[in-house]
């Protein structure tokens, strides 16, 4: 396999928080069991993540500081302090106590993010069921595929999603016991009940079931990036790694105002929208609305953010849109912005260090995951370009699968010890938050272990200070003349130039080079596509990354294909540039 250079090894440092030295030693003594130790737990060794999140906090002297702030679309504020998130979670438990819902038993949910949708989670694992979230601009085909797999058995919705994706399907969905409706208005639907008068008149539980660590908690699907979305199973032991990675890669303490822009739909907006901040006691911004940077601005100066998580698609939004927008906006509270779900481009950091004057800190985990485990964290240099270094208790190396030239071990797998490398990321299981199967997929799951390694199914390298580099998913490496070419390279120096918004690259058949690079390209505001504007960018690039790497050619589009949560679709590029059925694309985003 062929050797990666350095990724920008002249980029600059960027230091943040001196004032978070002080981590490094408590960093260097940690275990999985200290941070455990952090946590309440239930008596006899039980584990619960509601009660972790916020029955402890109810009954402590968090009890009536805001736990989750709602700005809904006029920008009205609905605060819950944790006393009230608490006491609506078990009355969501006591409705499904009251419905027979059993543990273990799965509890979808349809919905925007509305405080009735963070009840029905807390509540839910409060009861010792399993919450599974759905996202709430999936289509009817999505939602039927997902709630017949994870065989839901109730479902959290409202009236408009319900007429419009579920009531035509219900035939199909026998385990579908029943549809709480959070917008019933004592107004009947036939086939639902109205979650409302349910929540009013059920008898809160107590406190929480006596789940075990092991018990399964959540169920997550994936994002669907590479084919069929596989749903991830996570148990109540994944809080330790919420709380030890709320702490080390995202530095929550309970006096932050934390904004998480993920939506519950995905693992992000649960474990680091819901999950690891309450945790750590912190007020939860939620905001009803879609992505649009004014409001963006607007919320983060006038809720006081000061820990931001979003993504980088959402980031170079806001490039996009000018820094200009972000003038008149007081960002003073805010102590630096976190990123995750795709590689963060070196311009990206560097912009956020200029236009904000923030530091952009990357994170990279999946859903199989459950929690961050390389981190740009709060204590440490960024490099621009980098993921960061595994968290505490966290064990990655970069391998690679047999067949290769070195001797392989029996089990097929060689950890690549020299740095600067490029290999599979791998980790070594025993992490908490780790997803214990697939849902009903036994097969594909046992893949994902080799020599004692859980296998990313990415590519990354490491440099000699420990720092991981991105290179791209094994799928979409590209193959051209020997070369192995990351596609996030390319985007991420096409994306210097001036009139790059964002770039999408792909490998297409080429009879000499066996793969042929091409870019798809977004502008940035004030640019139009023009042949000579191509030919400057393709020039732009052959400058940086030689004639070998960079695009040999380059279509501008409108916008770039992303699911939902927002990744870049480079399997439909090349789905669609090569003529092909587009595959599974239940998690694209409308706009493309
Ligand atoms: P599917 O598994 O269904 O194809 P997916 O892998 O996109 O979809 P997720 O679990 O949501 O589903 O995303 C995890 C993947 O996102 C990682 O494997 C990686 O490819 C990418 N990713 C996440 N964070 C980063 C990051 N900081 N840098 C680079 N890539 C990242
Ligand atoms: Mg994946």
């Amino acid at each position: 396999m062929a050797h990666w250079p350095p990724i920008r090894k002249d980029a600059r440092i960027l230091r943040v928080h001196p004032n978070l030295a002080d981590y490094e030693s408590e960093r260097a003594a940690f275990t999985w069991e200290s941070a455990r130790a952090m946590l309440s737990g239930l008596p006899g060794g039980g584990l619960n993540i509601a009660h972790e999140a916020v029955g402890r906090h109810a009954a402590g002297p968090l009890a009536d500081h805001d736990a989750l702030r709602f700005v809904g679309s006029d920008g009205t504020i609905r605060a819950l302090t944790y006393r009230q998130i608490s006491e609506l979670a078990a009355r969501f438990a006591g409705v499904l106590r009251g419905l027979g819902v059993g543990r273990g038993e799965r509890v979808f949910s349809l919905a925007g993010r509305i405080p009735e949708l963070y009840a029905a989670v807390l509540g839910t694992l409060m009861a010792g069921s399993v919450f599974c979230p759905l996202f709430s601009a999936f289509g009817p085909d999505p939602v039927r595929q997902r709630l017949q797999l994870g065989e839901g058995r109730v479902l959290v919705t409202t009236r408009a999603q319900y007429r419009k994706k579920v009531a035509a399907l219900r035939a199909n969905l026998p385990e579908l016991r029943h549809v709480l409706l959070v917008d019933a208005d004592g107004a009947p639907e036939p086939g639902t009940l109205d979650l409302a008068e349910l929540m009013r008149a059920a008898e809160p539980v107590e406190g929480p079931a006596p789940t075990r660590p092991e018990d399964p908690a959540l169920l997550h699907f994936t994002s669907g990036t590479t084919g069929t979305p596989k749903g991830a199973v996570h148990v109540h032991e994944a809080v330790v790694a919420h709380w030890a990675t709320g702490r080390y890669a995202l530095d929550l303490h309970p006096e932050d105002v934390y904004w998480c822009t993920a939506d519950p739909g995905w693992v992000t907006g649960t474990s680091y929208g819901i999950i690891a901040p309450l945790v750590h006691g912190v007020t939860v911004v939620v905001d009803e609305e879609e992505l649009e940077a004014d409001r963006w601005y607007g919320i983060l100066g006038q809720q006081r953010v000061s820990v931001w998580y979003t993504a980088p698609t959402a980031l170079r939004m806001l490039m996009k849109a000018g820094a200009e927008r972000a003038a008149g906006h007081d960002l003073s509270a805010l102590r630096f912005v976190a990123s995750v779900g795709e590689p963060l481009n070196p311009e990206v950091v560097l912009w956020g260090q200029e236009a904000l004057g923030l530091p952009v800190h990357d994170n990279w985990w999946q859903t199989e995951t459950g929690g961050i485990m390389i981190a740009n964290y709060a204590a440490m240099d960024i490099r621009p370009g980098s993921m960061g270094k595994p968290l505490p208790g966290v064990d990655a190396a970069i391998v690679l699968r047999g067949p290769d030239e070195r001797p392989v071990r029996q089990d097929g797998v060689v950890v690549l010890a020299e740095p600067g490398v490029v290999g599979e990321l791998a980790l070594r299981p025993g992490w908490p938050s780790m997803f214990r199967g697939y849902l009903n997929e036994d097969e594909r799951y046992r893949k994902c272990f080799a020599g004692g390694w859980y296998l990313s199914g990415d590519l990354a390298t490491r440099d000699e200070e420990g720092y991981f580099w991105f290179v791209g998913r094994g799928d979409d490496v590209i193959k051209s003349s020997g070369h192995l070419i990351g596609p996030f390279e390319v985007e991420s120096t096409l994306m210097e130039h001036p009139a790059v918004a964002e770039a999408g690259v792909i490998g297409v058949p080429d009879p000499v080079a066996g793969e042929a690079v091409k870019a798809f390209v977004e502008l940035r505001a004030g640019w139009q596509p023009a042949d000579q504007l191509r030919l400057e960018l393709i020039g732009f690039a052959r400058k940086r990354l030689g004639a070998a790497v960079a695009p040999r050619s380059l279509d501008f589009v409108d916008a770039l294909p992303h699911t939902r949560s927002g990744k870049v679709l480079r399997r439909l590029l090349k789905a669609r540039e090569l003529g092909l059925p587009e595959g599974d694309t239940s998690t694209l985003e409308e706009r493309s």
